[in-house]
């Protein structure tokens, strides 16, 4: 039987860490408690975060917003300023797993699962999300994309948790948008998944954008070069037509159970496609 301590404030916390070096921390335990029952990982203790109210909410603090790493996916879609600033990461959420799973599963634990299908990785790599480390002796902040280093992996050391997530407000971008592929319509894990930010002028022309593809690379994959591309055109389907290929060719897919390569591959450029019919 393994010992599962619950503390219930952050003092608490960095106190049971320095007497369990060893223990793994968990907040949903959807990821984790999933491995531990399949024998995947072998822990003397574990820690659970979900008390820590400090670690939970959403707060405005001028043009940033912080969101708790502890906040769940259903707590974070009911909020009314990720509603209202965010859309691009509500229509990911929506579509992460299922309510159950939403209900206990928090933004924190995706970020640190770093699965290359993790949902709201996309939409935080466009929002240019930071992530806030801290440890009993410090805090310090990052570049999401920084901080996930490949599939399972991030910058995190021993003793340390996210405690945060910064992401700037982004006035300008009227055009949010996410659309998953997957096996099925409910309950799915990504095969290929896009999120998007576009500011598109009063004459239908786009004047910036921010694109980020998920599940096909050990990382969230982003163009420049097929951000270039689209500015100062109209957002129709011979334009991103032009530039599919580029996306065909900077997506690094694997073959797994779930999609081959190759079926990744054109995926990766039909979503781009289809952003021309997609509704402001
Ligand atoms: C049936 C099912 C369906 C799923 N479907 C999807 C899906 O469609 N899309 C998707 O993206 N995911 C899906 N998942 C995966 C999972 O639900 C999400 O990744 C969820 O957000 C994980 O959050 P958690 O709080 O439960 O993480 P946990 O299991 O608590 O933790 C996951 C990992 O992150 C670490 N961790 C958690 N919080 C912190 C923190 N604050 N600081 C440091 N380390 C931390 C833990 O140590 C652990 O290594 C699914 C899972 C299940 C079981």
């Amino acid at each position: 039987m393994k010992r599962v301590f619950l503390p219930h404030n952050l003092e608490e916390l960095w106190r049971i860490i320095a007497g369990e070096p060893k223990a793994d921390i968990y907040a949903g335990g959807t990821d984790l408690l999933v491995k531990l029952r399949q024998n995947l990982i072998n822990t003397p203790s574990l820690i659970c975060l979900e008390r820590i109210e400090e670690l939970k909410g959403v707060h405005e603090q001028g043009d940033e917003v912080m969101i708790g790493a502890c906040s769940t996916h259903t707590s974070l879609l009911e909020n009314p300023i990720i509603q209202r600033n965010f859309p691009v990461l509500t229509k990911a959420l929506n579509v992460l797993a299922s309510p159950l799973i939403r209900n206990m599963g928090t933004i924190g634990g995706n970020i640190c699962t770093a699965s290359p299908a993790a949902d709201t990785l996309p939409p935080l790599y466009v929002l240019k999300a930071e992530v806030e480390i801290r440890s009993r002796s410090a805090s310090r902040q990052m570049a999401l994309k920084e901080f996930i280093l490949g599939p399972g992996i991030t910058c995190l050391k021993a003793g340390e948790i996210v405690s945060g997530i910064w992401v700037k407000k982004v006035p300008g971008f009227n055009l949010h948008h996410f659309e998953k592929v997957g096996q099925r319509k409910a309950l799915a894990i990504a095969i290929v998944s896009l999120a998007t930010l576009f500011k598109i002028s009063g004459e239908e022309m786009v004047e910036d954008v921010r694109l980020a593809w998920g599940s096909v690379a050990p990382t969230v994959v982003t163009s420049n070069e097929i951000e270039a591309m689209l500015v100062g055109h109209r957002l129709s389907r011979q334009v991103l037509k032009k530039a599919a290929p580029i996306a065909r060719a900077i997506v690094k897919p694997i073959d797994d159970i779930r999609a081959s390569a190759d079926y990744r591959r054109q995926v990766a450029e039909n979503l781009l496609i289809r952003l021309g019919s997609v509704q402001k």
